[in-house]
């Protein structure tokens, strides 16, 4: 499988240099060449296989020769054998009709576990084989960072270092990036919101000699093999849910775009999706480019949220590129506008191909708060923050009785309990296995938001 640069001006890659890579040197995201698909015989014959076993032969046309079947199958089984459950990524029932897919299980607690943990195994054993040493760099509204510290801490061939906005991020958040022993990590905690540690990453892959001399990767949701992860489980969750018989909602809480287009990707490859909506808090610049055409950037405004706090969406630029026919073109037009004035407009015949694939909906704060107060009285279930987001927007627009509809459940409340006991008045409590995190040494250096000071830090981490 080979894969191509949303903006046209990179070369083509495999998967393994995709995945070792994270952006194209156009400034462009990759995505493959062609969908693979899934026939309905096909999706019958995986109901009831393993999350592994479906793991596996959905993601086994994107990786092309990069790993044997036998390789492909030890990583995917290291990689989720931790996960506190044996399902992996379990369903619950709201309502009727309504599911949370409970997508938390990990080491972190939330969803980002799903692709990291996988990365982490997949880049161990391409490193390994190619005696290369790499230097992982990234941004983080919160999430991203404690997975990907908790991925690759220790590993020889690997130096991590995670930039998060300093004060912007829940302290059960900071401290599980903070508190990680291995010296091959490195937390830094930049005077900035989560854009700001955003586009010094941008900038830091746009500086080839930089990014040549230290070898840098990414793995925020930027890089491929991480969306190509968050595939599997809309797959695993509909066959569930009865797939290919009948079709499926699904309600994502989304910032970055990454979660609700591995959904769009699950579509494609033939899974029998209906509606795709996007649910984002206040910071809602997805949902007025839905509804509008206008991807208009504004001021972040810090939420209960915090890991949705986020104006640039890396990862639209990949839903624009498929949707309008990979046009490297127009996207390069859209991506230069944005860069200049801040906004782009998309004309009626885009806004509607774009509202054919996605509905959207913004929850308030106040919504937020509502939702999971409502939903804990009800029926006793504590949701996170970013997970009552979705559950919100999905109660709004589930008014088809014969369709499920899935909300993505994308973190353990434990993680945001200050948000919790504000709304329910309770106090969520951490698993067994995290029980100490308050009591662990906090390691982090403080950067100022700039660009030569912070490559500075990193590369003397590098040399160290
Ligand atoms: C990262 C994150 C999101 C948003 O995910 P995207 O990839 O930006 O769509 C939502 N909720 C939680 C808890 C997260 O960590």
């Amino acid at each position: 499988m080979k894969y191509v640069s949303t903006r046209g001006e990179a070369q083509e890659l495999d998967f393994e240099d995709v995945m070792l890579t994270g952006l194209a040197r156009d400034g462009g995201l990759y995505l493959p060449k062609e969908w693979p698909k899934f026939t309905d015989k096909d999706l019958s014959n995986m109901a009831g296989s393993s999350y592994e076993e479906i793991a596996f032969t959905v993601m086994k046309p994107f990786i092309g020769s990069t790993f044997s079947d036998e390789e492909f199958k030890k990583i995917i089984k290291n990689a989720y054998h931790n996960f506190e459950t044996e399902v992996r990524c379990p369903l619950l029932r709201l309502s009727d009709n309504t599911f949370l897919l409970e997508l938390y299980y990990g080491p972190t607690l939330a969803f980002k576990d799903v692709a990291m943990q996988l990365i982490g195994q997949m880049f161990e054993l391409s490193l390994k084989r190619k005696s290369q040493k790499i230097v992982i760099v990234g941004a983080t509204s919160g999430d991203t960072g404690s997975a990907a510290i908790e991925a690759f801490r220790g590993l020889e061939a690997v130096k991590v270092f995670i930039m998060y906005p300093d004060g912007a991020v829940s302290d059960v958040q900071r401290r599980q990036m903070t508190t990680a022993v291995e010296k091959n990590v490195t937390a830094l905690a930049v005077d900035g919101n989560f854009d700001d540690c955003q586009a010094l990453l941008k900038e830091m892959f746009n500086d080839f000699e930089f990014r040549d001399e230290i070898n840098l990767a990414s793995v925020n949701s930027i890089n491929w093999a991480r969306v190509m992860a968050q595939v599997v489980y809309y797959f695993t969750s509909a066959l569930a849910l009865g797939a290919p018989r009948n079709k499926i909602n699904f309600t994502v809480p989304t910032g970055n775009f990454g979660d609700i287009f591995a959904g769009y990707v699950a579509k494609k490859m033939g899974l029998p999706i209906d509606k795709l909506i996007i649910a984002t808090n206040q910071n809602d610049i997805l949902d007025r480019v839905i509804k509008t055409g206008i991807y208009k950037i504004e001021d972040v405004k810090p939420s209960i949220s915090p890991s949705m706090d986020i104006q640039v969406s890396s990862n639209f630029e990949r839903a624009l590129f498929d949707i309008f026919d990979n046009d490297p073109v127009l996207v390069r037009r859209l991506m230069n506008n944005l860069q200049s004035a801040k906004e782009f407009k998309l004309n009626s015949s885009e806004i509607k191909k774009l509202q054919d694939i996605f509905e959207s909906g913004s929850s308030s704060e106040e919504e937020t708060n509502t939702t999971m107060r409502a939903v804990y009285k009800e029926s006793g279930i504590v949701l996170c923050p970013h997970s009552a987001t979705g559950v919100k927007i999905a109660l709004e627009n589930n008014n088809d009785k014969d369709t499920p509809m899935v909300v993505l459940a994308t973190a353990d409340p434990a993680k945001f309990p200050d948000a919790v006991a504000n709304a329910c008045g309770i106090k969520p409590e951490l698993p067994d296995r995290m029980k100490d995190l308050f009591e662990r040494t906090e390691m982090f250096q403080k950067v100022p938001n700039d660009i030569s000071h912070i490559k500075e830090a990193i590369t003397k981490g590098v040399n160290e």
